[in-house]
C-alpha cells in the first residue's frame, strides 16, 4: 500500500485539490479515460460546511477541473446521508445542488439505490450497488469528531455507501467491527481528506475548529491513524483502525506514512469562534498563528479539558509566527523556538502537545 501522505495549506480550496492530485500523480493511477470515477463526499446531514459536518464542495470542483483537464469525463457524484436527512436536502444545504448545475456532474442519491450483500471477511454486509459499479472512488470525508467512535474520517465514510437499513444495523453491531469490515469490500482508491474546519466533538457540527489544511492519501488506515494524533487521541482509543488493520485495509503505524508538505501552514485570522473553541482559546495568546497549528492546539487543549486537567490559573500558551523573535515561558510551534519551554513542529500534531503540555504546563 501507497503509505504517502500529501498536506496542503490555504484557503483556495479547489486549487488545492488539484494540487494534491497532480502531485499524487491521480491521472496515471485511473490510466482508462472512460473510467467511471466516483467522488464521495461527507453529506452526512442538511448543514452548510463552514459548521464542520460537510465536505467543502470546492474540493470536488476542484477534483473536476483536475480529471476533465488530463481527460476523464465519465464523474458522479454519490452520497447517502444519515439515517436522520434525507440526502436531497444535504445536497442542497451543502451547496453540491450548485456544484453538479455548474459542472454538469450527475449526483447519486444512494438512499434510493437498490444494494446486494456482500461478504466482507466474514461479516454480510450490504452495500448499495451504484457504489460498486465504479471503477475509481475518490473518498472526500471531513477530519472531524464523533461522539461515539471519537474520530471519524476516511474509514467512516464509507458508511455513506450502504442502505439505510444497514446503517441501523451497525448501531446495533456497535459501529467499530462493521465499520472495520465495510472497508473489505468497498472500493477504496484516493482519499482527500477536509482539514479546513472539522467538528471539534460532533459528525454533525457546529463547534468547527478552523485548519485551512487538505490532506491526500491512498491507505484509509493511515490515515484516520495520522487524523487520532491530529485531534490528540491514541490510535487504540479508536478500535476500528486497528480491525481495519488487521483485517489488511491499510497500515496504523503513522511512523511508516512518508509525509509530502506541498507548501507552508498560512496565517488565516478566525473572527468569528464557536463558543467550545472560545472557551478553550482564553489559555492561549497568539500573534499571527497558521490555522493548523492553532487548531491543533484547540484538539490538544480539549483532550485536556476531557480529562479535567484544565485550570484558570495556568500561564498563557504563545503561539504564531509573531513570535519568532521573541522569549517567553511556554510556547507551541517552532515559532516559539527561543522560549523557555516549547513543543517544535510546524505545526506539531495535537498528541505531541498534550505530551509537552502535560508534562511542562504549570
Ligand atoms: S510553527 Fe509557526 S509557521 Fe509553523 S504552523 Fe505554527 S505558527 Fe505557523
Amino acid at each position: 500500500m501507497n503509505t504517502d501522505l500529501y498536506m496542503i495549506y490555504g484557503t483556495n480550496y479547489q486549487q488545492m485539490a488539484r494540487d494534491i492530485l497532480e502531485a499524487a500523480h491521480i491521472a496515471d493511477e485511473i490510466k482508462d479515460p472512460h473510467a467511471r470515477i466516483a467522488l464521495k463526499p461527507n453529506l452526512v446531514l442538511d448543514a452548510h460546511p463552514d459548521l464542520g459536518a460537510t465536505t467543502h464542495p470546492e474540493l470536488l470542483a476542484g477534483t473536476i477541473d483536475y480529471l476533465r483537464d488530463h481527460g476523464f469525463n465519465n464523474i458522479v457524484i454519490m452520497e447517502s446521508s444519515w439515517v436522520g436527512c434525507k440526502t436531497g436536502a444535504a445536497y442542497k444545504k451543502a451547496g453540491y445542488q450548485k456544484l453538479c448545475h455548474d459542472y454538469d456532474v450527475p449526483f447519486i442519491d444512494l438512499q434510493k439505490d437498490t444494494w446486494k450483500e456482500y461478504d466482507a471477511k466474514g461479516v454480510t454486509i450490504k452495500v448499495c450497488d451504484q457504489a460498486m459499479k465504479v471503477d475509481y472512488m475518490i473518498n472526500f470525508p471531513v477530519l472531524k469528531g464523533h461522539c461515539q467512535t471519537y474520530i471519524t474520517c476516511a474509514l467512516k465514510n464509507n458508511k455513506g455507501l450502504i442502505p439505510n437499513v444497514e446503517k441501523r444495523r451497525f448501531h446495533t453491531m456497535g459501529l467499530h467491527k462493521p465499520i472495520a469490515h465495510l472497508n473489505t469490500v468497498v472500493p477504496i482508491n484516493f482519499i482527500m481528506v477536509d482539514n479546513i474546519c472539522g467538528d471539534l466533538d460532533f459528525e454533525e457540527g457546529g463547534n468547527p475548529v478552523m485548519m485551512n489544511r487538505v490532506i491526500g492519501g491512498f491507505d484509509p488506515v493511515l490515515i484516520d491513524a495520522f487524523v487520532c494524533e491530529t485531534m490528540g487521541y491514541d490510535v487504540d482509543d479508536v478500535p476500528y483502525i486497528r480491525i481495519a488493520e488487521k483485517l489488511g485495509v491499510g497500515c496504523a503505524d503513522i511512523t511508516q506514512a512518508n509525509i509530502v508538505e506541498l507548501n507552508e501552514p498560512v496565517v488565516v485570522p478566525t473572527d468569528h469562534q464557536p463558543y467550545q473553541v472560545r472557551h478553550l482559546a482564553r489559555y492561549v495568546q497568539p500573534i499571527d498563528a497558521c490555522s493548523a497549528c492553532y487548531g491543533s492546539l484547540i484538539h490538544a487543549l480539549h483532550r485536556m479539558n476531557d480529562q479535567g486537567m484544565l485550570r484558570h490559573h495556568r500561564e498563557s500558551i504563545a503561539i504564531g509566527q509573531g513570535y519568532r523573535q521573541k522569549t517567553g515561558k511556554i510556547g507551541v510551534g517552532n515559532c516559539t523556538h527561543r522560549f523557555e519551554l516549547c513543543i517544535h513542529g510546524c505545526p506539531p500534531k495535537a498528541s505531541e502537545i498534550l505530551e509537552f503540555l502535560e508534562k511542562n504546563w504549570e
